[in-house]
């Protein structure tokens, strides 16, 4: 074979992204949005200088390649800095979800063996309550306003005195560069770890205008948290472009973040759809009372943005862009934009196609297996599991031997039942977990959802399965009323049963004041089950 004469084996690793952002973008901007609801900017210079000073620190206290250092912060500038200071020192970055709870904290951390932890100060009660159960050597507070409590480093202080020249160690593009655990609602979450070269893909790949586009003159807020799934990626691709970006800290109000929108000419923002469920109630309420004229693209995914919603913010011009992934993919899988061949389409079906979670990213193929090992044809009827394949994707857990959710050939079970369309965009009809089946059949709670969520009267709906004698499974749907409204049971029945076949219908309308969340915020659909899993066979209150 011909061997080509490419430097091929320059490694793709994130001083790539670091260095480009120092040296192209140093004068652009890093916002902050502290508890107090104080701003903090700085530049990518700073940004670097800092990063650099941490780099230096991580050494100082004897962390060594291959390493994993915890965080346990909201999104701000410091987080960033820990983002690439650790993967630049050879180490893992392992970002611990706040909104945990702490016996699954215990687990994580103990699972990854940490072997330090940065701690914002407002999280540190969290942090004091499983101290005694894990054993981390170093514990860094990040400082709010008050000083930092006896036994603690103090971040600043510990970065303070440090060179500002850093020279990373050399870096294999292979090994990890961040770490995440899955958000584990059935069994114990699932460590995934992200190689440099992957995150670095991502990057490129988000850059791509097909994709997020993400570029320069963006102004990127992640609401999605940092833990979650390294923020869908957005920092390290914002890095790399040298855009703006705006950390909202804490505080993921409307009022929070529809300020920072406004304030700071926010172009583009990504998180669930339950955050913008309440941005989008904001702004119906108080129409032009903020200045959005910058934003090109609200990115929506975690879980289906309902296409009430899109249209939604179609009402106040603002675009969203639905977007599927996974932690295990690092995470982008696929995007609902428009291709050539929807020219054309009327509203309604532009709709349907925006609200799909649409074709793969770069780098990722897709294919949809039945239960019995067939793969399934691209016709948009017949239903599968998805599976998916790339260089983004992990191959296996860490420490963990669930082989059986890796194919083989590369190919990853997602646990996502699809039908995929001839243009090859998926719909996910449920998660494999939470589907319901009713006689045999599979009924797609999601789109029952979105059907019932179009109802003006109504804010949200997660449809679930319960236990019946005749058909096994039966839906039912628990709803949340818009202010105000009290619409009926019957009402809603009529409103979607022209969409459905009739035994799809939800068997009961349950009125509840909130949906109970996971802590990534979608719908949690085990304790929902759990409490009116077996009302059908028992009768409910
Ligand atoms: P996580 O790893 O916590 O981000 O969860 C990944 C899972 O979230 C996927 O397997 C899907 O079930 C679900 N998910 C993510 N994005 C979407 C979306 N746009 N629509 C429907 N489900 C989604």
């Amino acid at each position: 074979m011909l061997q080509s004469l490419m430097s091929d084996d320059h490694p793709l690793t994130l001083a790539l992204l670091f260095e480009r952002a120092a040296t192209q973008f140093p004068d652009n901007e890093l916002v902050s949005r502290f508890p107090d609801g104080s701003i903090h900017r700085y530049t990518y210079a700073d940004f670097a200088r800092r990063t650099r000073k941490l780099a230096n620190a991580l050494a100082t206290l004897g962390i060594e390649p291959g390493d994993r250092v915890a965080t346990l912060c909201w999104n701000e500038h410091r987080h960033l800095e820990l983002y690439f200071a650790v993967p630049l020192s050879g180490a893992v970055v392992h970002t611990l979800n706040a909104r945990l709870h702490r016996d699954e904290l215990t687990y994580i951390v103990n699972d990854a063996a940490d072997s330090a932890l940065f701690v914002h100060s407002s999280l540190l009660d969290a942090f004091e309550e499983i101290r005694d159960r894990v054993s981390v050597e170093h514990v860094i507070v990040i400082p709010d306003d008050g000083p930092t409590p006896e036994g603690y480093r103090d971040y600043e202080e510990l970065i303070a005195d440090e060179p500002e020249q850093f020279e990373p160690p050399p870096l294999d593009e292979r090994q990890a560069s961040g770490m995440c655990h899955t958000s584990g609602t059935t069994g114990r979450p699932k460590g995934v770890l992200y190689s440099h070269r992957s995150t670095t893909l991502l990057a490129l790949m988000s850059c791509m205008t097909d994709t997020v586009g993400m570029h320069e003159r963006d102004c990127m807020l992640p609401v999605v948290p940092m833990y979650h799934a390294n923020a869908w990626g957005f920092p390290y691709a914002a890095t790399y472009a040298g855009a703006k970006q705006v950390f909202p800290g804490r505080d993921l109000s409307a009022e929070s973040l529809l300020g920072l929108f406004a304030d700071e000419g926010v172009t583009l923002t990504g998180g669930v759809p339950t955050v913008f469920l309440d941005v989008l109630r904001a702004l119906d309420e108080r129409p032009g009372e903020w200045d959005l004229s910058a934003m090109r693209s609200l990115v929506i995914g975690g879980s289906a943005a309902p296409p009430s919603q899109i249209a939604g913010f179609d009402r106040h011009g603002l675009h969203v862009t639905h977007a599927w992934g996974m932690t295990e993919m690092n995470p982008l899988g696929s995007i609902a934009n428009l291709k050539r061949a929807h020219d054309g389409l009327d509203e309604a079906d532009t709709l349907e196609v925006r609200a799909r979670q649409g074709h793969a990213q770069p780098l990722i193929e897709f294919r949809h297996v039945a239960e019995d090992g067939v793969v399934q044809p691209w016709d948009g009827v017949a239903l599968g599991e998805l599976q998916v394949r790339g260089p983004t994707i992990a191959r296996a857990y860490y420490g963990v031997d669930r082989a059986d959710d890796f194919v083989g050939d590369g190919w990853f079970r997602t646990g996502d039942i699809v039908t995929i369309d001839e243009h090859g965009s998926i719909l996910i009809a449920d998660r494999a977990r939470d589907v319901v089946k009713s006689g045999g059949e599979w009924i797609s709670s999601v789109a029952l959802e979105n059907a019932l969520m179009a109802h003006p009267g109504v804010v949200e709906a997660a449809v679930f399965a319960a236990e019946d004698e005749r058909w096994g499974e039966r839906p039912l749907a628990a709803v949340v009323h818009a202010p105000g409204s009290s619409v009926e049971a019957e009402e809603l029945r009529e409103f979607i049963a022209p969409q459905f076949l009739r035994w799809w219908l939800p068997a009961e309308f349950i009125p509840v004041d909130s949906v109970p969340k996971t802590s990534t915020g979608k719908f949690d659909k085990v304790a929902l089950r759990e409490r009116y899993g077996r009302r059908l066979i028992e009768g409910g209150e």
